[in-house]
This record gives C-alpha cells, structure tokens and sequence, in this order.
C-alpha cells in the first residue's frame, strides 16, 4: 500500500519511490494520473494494472493471482493513501485470506495533513469522509454527528461546499477549519464561524477542501437544549417548557427560558 502526494511532487518518500521501482506491477486507480508519477521518478514503461471502485471486484483476484506466484504488487491511488476513502479494499481483503504479506509504505494523506495545522480544538476526531451528496441525507448525518463531542473531519466537493456551510450554520456555533488545496500551488487555510466561512469563500469555490468541524461538547448540550426546547414549545409556553426542560436536562430554569426566548417562541396549540 503506497501512499502517494496530494499535490506537492516532493512530498513523495523515498521509500515510495523505491517501492514502485521494485515492484513487478503498479496498481493504479488512474493509470495515466500514475503515469505522470512515474514520469517524474524516471520510472515510465513498468506494468500498470488497472484498479479502481468499478473493477475492484474482477481486478483484485487476478492480481491475487500474480502475487501468489510471486510477483510483487504495489496498490497507488490518485491521490494520498490509498482507501482512505481511496480504491482497495477489495484486494487488502483478499490478500490477507490469502495470506499474502502486506506491507504499508505510509505517507500523505489529506485527513492527517489539515489535522496537522488545525488551529481548532480537534482531538479526539471522528473522520466521516464524503458528506452525503443529497441535502436531506447530509443534514441528517450533520445532525447525528453534532450531537457527540468529537471533531468531525469530513471531504467535500467545490460545487457543494457552500451549501455544507449554509446548513452548518444553521445547526451548529462551532467553528470549522477549512483546508483547501493543501500543498498546491492556492493552498489556503481558513478558520471561523459557518457564516463567517462562507463570507470568505470564492464564489463559485474552486479546488478540494477538507473540513473539520471542531470538537465541543458545550455546544453539543447547547444543540440537545434546543432539541428538546423545539419540542416542548410546541405545547407549552416558555415558562412552562423551560420548568420541563430543566427537569429533562438537569439543568437552570432561567437558562432555558432564555434559550427559550431567543429561538423566538411562538404561542403553543392549543
Ligand atoms: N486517499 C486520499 C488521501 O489519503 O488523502 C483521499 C482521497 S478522496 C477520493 C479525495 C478528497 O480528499 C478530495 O475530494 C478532497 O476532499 C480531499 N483532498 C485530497 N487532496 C487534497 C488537497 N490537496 N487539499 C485539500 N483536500 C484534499
């Protein structure tokens, strides 16, 4: 498994390199996206074998097959490590029913490099990779994850960063970071409010963002409070859901009728 850079050629280690040239076969979720890497090292007209989500299924076994009469195969893919949200999986699988040696040749990965200039309180993380591409689904998944005190770490695309914010901004007061475009030549980190964000952002984005929302638990009681606020206003006046409330959270009365005032009530039913 050989990681490979997420946009600086240099970031790629020498033991990658020696890897590749070792290898009898170089397996590739791009074979011409590789075929620039390999340009690069010098180490054009080696075997590419394709892999990628669509072929995984009929690719990996015949690679399996070559490996057990004992070739040696190197798994890139277009950007990173692979299968962190990368091809593979299917031929690790395999691999290891067939007890086949595996060896990680670590290196970039685009989670662990915006990890790694985050200003935002982001231990422990939870990585969530894509967002879901409807805007129903992601708002739920947002929703599952705002509730736990984890930072959340998630891949998004230019065309749909805008709208992740604008629903983040409805949801959550935690901060997000933003890391586009890391080690190119527009790289750009950016850190503040959703709205805040998306004040900030070209329009339309351009590039590959990664995202992470930061880890909070207060602000996640704050999300659960006006949960059960929401539910309770619906039947009750602010006094009387914030007595309940207070009773439901375990927490000051006077708190939540003034949560309760600024999520601007309307009169229960009747
Ligand atoms: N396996 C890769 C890795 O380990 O970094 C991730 C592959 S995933 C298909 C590609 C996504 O990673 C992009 O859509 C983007 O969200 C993120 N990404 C990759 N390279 C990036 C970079 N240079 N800057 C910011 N985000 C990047």
């Amino acid at each position: 498994m050989v990681a490979t850079p997420i946009g600086h050629l240099g970031d790629l280690s020498q033991r990658s390199i020696t890897t590749l040239k070792q290898v009898q076969i170089i397996a590739a979720e791009d074979t011409r996206r590789t075929g620039v890497l390999l340009a690069h090292i010098g180490h054009e007209g080696c075997e590419l074998a394709s892999l990628h989500d669509h072929n995984e299924d009929s690719a990996s076994p015949r690679l399996i097959s070559r490996l057990q009469a004992g070739d040696s195969v190197a798994l890139v893919s277009d950007a990173g490590t692979p299968l962190i949200n990368d091809p593979g999986y299917r031929l690790l699988q395999l691999a290891w029913q067939s007890s086949i040696k595996v060896v990680p040749i670590p290196g970039p990965s685009a989670v662990i490099t915006a990890l790694s200039v985050c200003p935002l309180p982001s231990q422990p993380f939870r990585y969530v990779g894509f967002l879901a591409a409807k805007a129903v689904a992601r708002r739920q998944q947002l929703q599952t994850w705002l509730q736990h005190p984890e930072a959340v770490v998630f891949f998004e695309s230019p065309h749909r960063i805008r709208h992740t914010l604008e629903q983040l901004a409805e949801m959550t007061s935690r901060r997000i970071f933003l890391a586009r475009e890391m080690t190119k030549q527009y790289e750009t980190l950016m850190q503040g409010s959703a709205a805040e964000l998306l004040a900030q952002l070209a329009t339309p984005p351009k590039g590959e963002f990664v995202g992470i929302i930061e880890s909070g638990e207060e602000m996640t009681q704050q999300f659960q409070h006006q949960q059960v606020m929401q539910i309770l206003l619906q039947e009750l006046s602010p006094a009387k859901a914030a007595r309940l409330g207070a009773q439901i959270c375990g927490v000051n009365k006077k708190e939540l009728y003034e949560l309760a005032m600024s999520m601007n009530p309307q009169p229960p039913k009747k």
